[in-house]
């Protein structure tokens, strides 16, 4: 015999989990919503949010350096790593509450524990209380992966500790690759920590166009991130001053910490999803269709738990679109196409679109246009810093099919860029838009000469 009776039971309040949960309930049905830990998930409590506040911080240590080129003469900054901590705690539990009342607003049930399923209607919770339910979303998310049990691994920390250190590290060591290992590469050389950056491929950011890499990678150098690659983390050894960190092949860094930003796996475990027969899909994230539906009728999923595309803005709208297919009477697909998205590294990297090497293993023609640029704001700072830009074009229809930016501003620039190809521009409606003088925006529209073009015919 269960205890409630709802409409819809989300389990995870993160991302996907609430949006679907506020506009199901907008829609008129009775939701409850469990989470078993802080409401507003990854993103608000340990991602996103806390993660840009820190880029934030970081970046006044060049803005310090910069001033003094524009005349101004600052008094020695000092950082004090508490205070930042302190303040984005207090940040964040105010963004948790926010999240919270609109749940309340909205009469969404909100349990504060752990839930899964006992069948494909009932779902059961840490005390044992079942809740029956005539539609179950699973919005759980995922977590950090370290990859191979090594040596020492008890002394690795993943992103979820780094927003909670007590003190900054004199010399951190990360591993991995991703957008999350460089981002906190940059954030800790900003605040003055000697970062080593080790990945195990041929270079950072796997999956984005080898230009943008390889930009990326000689920007962080110049920063003095050192960065190795080909390499992995053999062993992590407890030492008097910090940890003895042993790499494959048998060289010894020495570091304060050891962080691993190895990858995320999608929050599957002690679901009961087996039981209740939700399928798995081949990248391990739960297999759903175009409307979120797994392959039990009853049962959604939304988010980093379907192992998509990983990104907050993605688990929103997949939210939202659950709710508006099942609650709204409105059945809407997600386009998963065109996701325009920002590293928020030093410098910050923008994309939309494909990549180059992606078009051409797509398309018939691929036109080039690149350049790379000292921004403006650099010339006084005397700050040996360039940025670069990137289209990708069609050499059929002319369409730009991809854009990708490195340098300031680039996630805001992207978003705005990845509406021109979300609509289908083409490289002459770019160079029909007038330029915004003088800003690094403006080499976007002004790029007349090809780079490169690759005809497949002639390449085969
Ligand atoms: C360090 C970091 C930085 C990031 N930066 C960005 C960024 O800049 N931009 C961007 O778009 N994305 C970023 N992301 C990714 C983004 O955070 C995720 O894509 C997004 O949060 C996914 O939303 P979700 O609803 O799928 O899952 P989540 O937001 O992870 O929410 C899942 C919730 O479910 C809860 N839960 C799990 N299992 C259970 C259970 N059995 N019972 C009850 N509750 C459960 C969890 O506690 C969690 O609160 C970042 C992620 C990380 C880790």
């Amino acid at each position: 015999m269960a205890d409630h009776h709802v409409d819809l039971f989300v389990i995870g309040a993160g991302s996907g989990g609430v949006r679907a949960a506020r506009v199901a309930a907008s829609h008129g049905a009775r939701v409850m919503i469990a989470e078993e830990y802080r409401v507003g998930g990854t993103c608000v409590i340990r991602g996103c949010v806390p993660k840009k506040l820190l880029v934030y911080a970081a970046r006044f240590a060049d803005e310090f350096e910069d001033a003094a080129g524009y005349g101004w003469s600052v008094a020695k900054p000092t950082f004090h790593w508490p205070a930042l901590i302190a303040n984005k705690d207090r940040e964040i539990a105010r963004l948790e509450a926010a999240y919270t009342a609109t749940l309340e607003r909205y009469k969404v049930a909100l349990v504060k524990s752990r839930a899964g399923l006992e069948d494909a209607h009932t779902v059961r919770l840490a005390g044992g209380e079942r809740v029956r339910a005539k539609t179950i979303l699973i919005a759980t998310g995922a977590a950090p992966y370290h990859g191979a049990r090594i040596a020492g691994l008890e002394h690795v920390i993943s992103s979820n500790e780094a927003f909670h250190l007590r003190e900054l590290p004199r010399r951190i060591l990360i591993q991995g690759g991703s957008y999350i290992a460089v981002e906190f590469a940059g954030i800790f050389n900003g605040l003055g920590s000697e970062v080593t950056l080790v990945y195990r491929g041929d270079n950072i950011l796997r999956g984005f166009d080898d230009d943008v890499r390889e930009h990326l990678h000689g920007e962080m150098q110049r920063r003095r991130i050192k960065i190795i690659t080909r390499q992995t983390v053999a062993a992590v050894e407890k030492v008097e001053h910090g940890y003895d960190v042993e790499l494959s092949d048998n060289e010894q860094v020495m570091a304060d910490l050891v962080m691993f930003a190895t990858g995320r796996k999608p929050n599957i475990h002690g679901l009961g999803l087996d039981a209740v027969g939700v399928k798995i899909g081949e990248t391990g994230g739960i297999a759903v269709d175009a409307y979120s539906k797994t392959s039990v009728d009853n049962i959604y999923a939304v988010g980093d738990v379907t192992n998509r595309i990983n990104l907050t803005p993605v688990a929103i709208r997949e939210g939202h679109a659950f709710a508006d297919t099942v609650f709204g009477g409105v059945p809407t697909p997600v386009d998963h196409a065109n996701v325009p998205t920002a590293v928020f590294s030093e410098p910050e990297v923008g994309v939309v679109g494909l990549t180059e090497a992606q078009a051409r293993a797509r398309l018939a023609k691929v036109d080039i246009y690149k350049t790379s640029f000292r921004p403006m704001k650099m010339t006084l700072a005397g700050r040996d810093t360039r940025a670069f830009m990137k289209l990708v074009v069609d050499g059929i229809t002319q369409r730009v099919v991809g854009c990708h930016i490195v340098g300031p501003d680039a996630g805001d620039l992207i978003q705005v860029v990845g509406i021109a190809v979300k609509m289908g521009a083409t490289k002459a409606d770019f160079d029909a838009t007038m330029a915004v003088h003088p800003t690094a925006a403006e080499e976007l529209v002004t790029m007349r000469d090809k780079a490169t073009s690759y005809t497949r015919a002639a390449a085969e």
